[in-house]
């Protein structure tokens, strides 16, 4: 059947779906293999030389990627760190990019540090607000607008259709940090985005053994053409036995994504209820600033993340962290175990993240025992 013809939750479950040839193998097989044999007139006519350019176990992962983002190409990286930095590197130093105010921290530390010593000019906007995006963005100067939504750990909602147009206007392009909506929630690409981004270390992978990255792009075009080559020059690429594993991970990616949502809105309405709770930041519930806008641009819920503010401040905060006994203290997300972090503490002084607040990461554990240990923790407090 061909894949345009099948849903993405089947496109998942298949993993792009071939039939390995030699053996009739319904799961692809790993190829360590880092170089490929050459034709006598030095040609290549299978495709593949040299495992950095490009690695067959890393094509088959890639391929159920660029499916389910219905996008032209999609490319692994060694970790979403590596696929984020290769769209700015891909840009010539001096070029203008306008980025979230709030937005994936490890990220947001290189765009301030190596990013702008490297030559990048770079405008912190309110993503969450597309008058701030238009007031930020220079016509003929911006090169890229970069917006994360749900973004970490505030989890404010980007208008991808609106931001798409602003950045495209101005003679720029837009790429979507979408590891927290995951293709089962929202599909950047068919918004109006130019590049989907992912951490696949997160929920794409799913199981917290596997650093990854991805980008997709929407065409081929000369931006992609150079984002390829810093790949390949780079080296960042994704080994044959991670992509295998993310390709594994990628079958269960609905089910999981669905449970994690369904779950987080169980805890999310659960804890704005709770004694102990100043307040809960979850795009699912109807009170909170981005709820209509993710309402309309995700389908199938609002995502497994949430973050809750404590009562009595950065004590109480750390305090409740240290109560769970279920829940793991532990930094990442996405992964089918449930984690909790005082995020101002990891991020530091110059973090713009409250004391008070802690990020979930919902897993698939009983959303019963998840949220009996949450109400013991922060009860005590
Ligand atoms: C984890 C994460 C990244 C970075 O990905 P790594 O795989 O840790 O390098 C980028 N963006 C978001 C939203 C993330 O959660």
């Amino acid at each position: 059947m061909p894949s345009d013809d099948r849903r993405p939750a089947s496109i998942a479950a298949q993993a792009a779906g071939d039939i390995e040839p030699v053996s009739g193998a319904i799961i692809p097989p790993i190829f360590p293999a880092t170089t490929f044999e050459r034709n006598g007139d030095l040609t290549y006519t299978r495709g593949y030389s040299y495992s950095r350019v490009a690695n067959p176990t890393d094509a088959s992962a890639a391929e159920t990627l660029t499916q389910l983002e219905r996008g032209a190409e999609t490319l692994l990286f060694g970790s979403g760190m590596a696929a984020a930095t290769t769209v700015f590197l891909a840009l010539a130093p001096g070029a203008h990019v306008v980025v979230p105010q709030v937005m994936y921290w490890a990220l947001r530390s290189w765009l301030a540090g190596f990013a702008t010593q490297w030559g990048l000019r770079i405008d912190f906007a309110d993503m969450s607000d597309a008058a701030a995006v238009q007031a930020a963005v220079r016509p003929g100067e911006t090169r890229l607008v970069w917006a994360e939504t749900p973004a970490n750990p505030l989890w404010s909602v980007t208008d991808i259709a609106a931001v798409a147009a602003i950045a495209h206007q101005a003679g720029a392009v837009l790429a979507v940090d979408s590891t927290i909506a995951t293709p089962v929630l929202s599909q950047p690409l068919a918004l109006g985005a130019d590049i989907v981004m992912h951490s696949a270390t997160k929920y794409l992978n799913g199981h917290s053994d596997v650093l990854a990255g991805s980008l997709t792009t929407a065409r081929q075009d000369a931006l992609w053409d150079t984002v390829r080559a810093v790949r390949v020059q780079n080296g960042a690429v994704l080994g044959p036995f991670e992509s295998w594993l993310l390709q594994r991970g990628l079958r269960t990616l609905f089910p999981r994504v669905l449970w994690q949502s369904a779950s987080a809105l169980e805890l999310a309405q659960r804890l704005a209820a709770h004694r102990g709770v100043e307040a809960v930041l979850y795009p699912g519930l109807p009170g909170f600033p981005g709820h209509d806008l993710a309402k309309r641009q995700m389908q199938g819920g609002f995502g497994g993340m949430l973050s809750v503010r404590v009562k009595g401040g950065t004590e109480a905060a750390i305090a409740a962290a240290a109560k769970v006994r279920l829940w793991k203290r532990a930094t990442s997300l996405g992964g089918v175990e449930s984690l909790i972090e005082h995020r101002a503490s990891v991020e530091g002084p110059a973090s713009p993240i409250p004391g008070d607040l802690l990020r979930l990461s919902v897993g698939i554990e009983a959303v019963e025992d998840l949220w009996q240990d949450l109400d013991q923790a922060i009860g005590q407090t």
